[in-house]
């Protein structure tokens, strides 16, 4: 663990509450935290803590993750997180005077440090691609609103492989192994909240969001990856996919207040195929005969097609209408 990682635990300690008992924790010299009940979690060797108590198996395992990231480092996703960079930078510059006129100061604080949480963070590219396009200088239209501001990120997944790989690829980002279901933080703690082509957990983002915080999330389209739809699922119902049901729990849950369509193509050779097959949830439960087919037939070009959506909370108005 490096003193940068320690550095990082023991300025963000303050953010989490045991997720056992819900109380305070604090840094038991470098190799755990602990609340005052004595429930004690690790702080890896490698730098980040585990709040899982029982470790049980996920599907994502390390394997689809180190897939994944090979994938992310092709540049697949890169115009989908620069569309996210740009639709953060420009609520963030918009400064409070967005179509409804709420205020966005939680934001505006420019000496603060704005939290950014990935809710899923899986092996930890976006996040951390994220954060750089924002520091860019390129991004000038907002960077005024950046500069004196430091973004603090953290990134949560249950998969600890995914957590692993994170922590060893990224620095300078808070990187903790905990469930969304039931997250290990204090109320109210993130300005911002990602939570992209993870399921959502939208009671414990109200819950630790702050009052002016944003969600974004990121959700596929229909056309995404539909080149390996087609080969897996020609002729059943799961060649369709419609992503309405998402959207509609997002909007009964946060006021959207932006949202944004990217669309692509891109190249890919027959090894950056086979990871790709291996890391989407669209290969599960396809049969290994039928994977090695696909990846033999060949396929040169997917389709990314994605949805970002960002919203305020809806609690806004509870407090309001009081
Ligand atoms: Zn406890």
């Amino acid at each position: 663990m490096t003193e940068q990682d320690k550095l990082i635990i023991s300025e963000n300690i303050a953010m989490l509450k045991c997720p056992v008992c819900g109380d305070r924790m604090s840094v038991q010299g470098n190799k755990s935290i602990v609340c005052l009940n004595n429930h004690c979690f690790d702080i890896a060797k490698k730098g980040y803590v585990n709040l899982l108590q029982n470790h049980g198996n996920s599907k994502y395992d390390k394997k689809l993750f180190q897939s994944r990231n090979i994938i992310s480092q092709t540049g697949f996703f890169d115009p989908l997180i620069e569309a996210v960079v740009q639709m953060m930078g420009k609520i963030i510059s918009d400064n409070g005077s967005i179509s409804d006129n709420r205020s966005i100061s939680a934001l505006d604080l420019k000496t603060k440090s704005i939290k950014i949480l990935d809710a899923g963070c899986g092996e930890g590219f976006h996040l951390a691609r994220i954060i750089n396009g924002l520091n860019d200088q390129e991004h000038q239209e907002y960077q005024e609103y950046l500069e004196t501001a430091h973004l603090l990120g953290v990134g949560i997944d249950i998969s600890k492989g995914g957590i692993q790989i994170a922590a060893k690829n990224y620095q300078d980002i808070f990187w903790l192994v905990a469930d969304l279901a039931k997250t290990p933080f204090m109320d109210q703690q993130f300005d911002v909240i990602l939570n992209i082509l993870s399921p959502a957990n939208y009671g414990e983002f109200k819950r630790i969001i702050g009052d002016e915080g944003i969600l974004i999330k990121v959700v596929p389209d229909s056309d995404y990856l539909k080149e390996l739809r087609t080969a897996f699922y020609q002729e059943t119902d799961k060649e369709l996919y419609s992503n309405k049901m998402v959207l509609d729990l997002f909007s009964k849950n946060f006021h959207i207040i932006d949202t944004q369509k990217v669309n692509y193509e891109f190249k890919l050779n027959s090894e950056e195929l086979h990871h790709l097959i291996k890391m989407t949830p669209l290969s599960w439960g396809v049969s290994e005969e039928k994977m090695q087919e696909v990846s033999e037939i060949g396929i040169n070009r997917v389709t990314g097609a994605f949805t970002i959506i960002a919203g305020m909370p809806k609690k806004l108005d509870f407090k309001k209408n009081r």
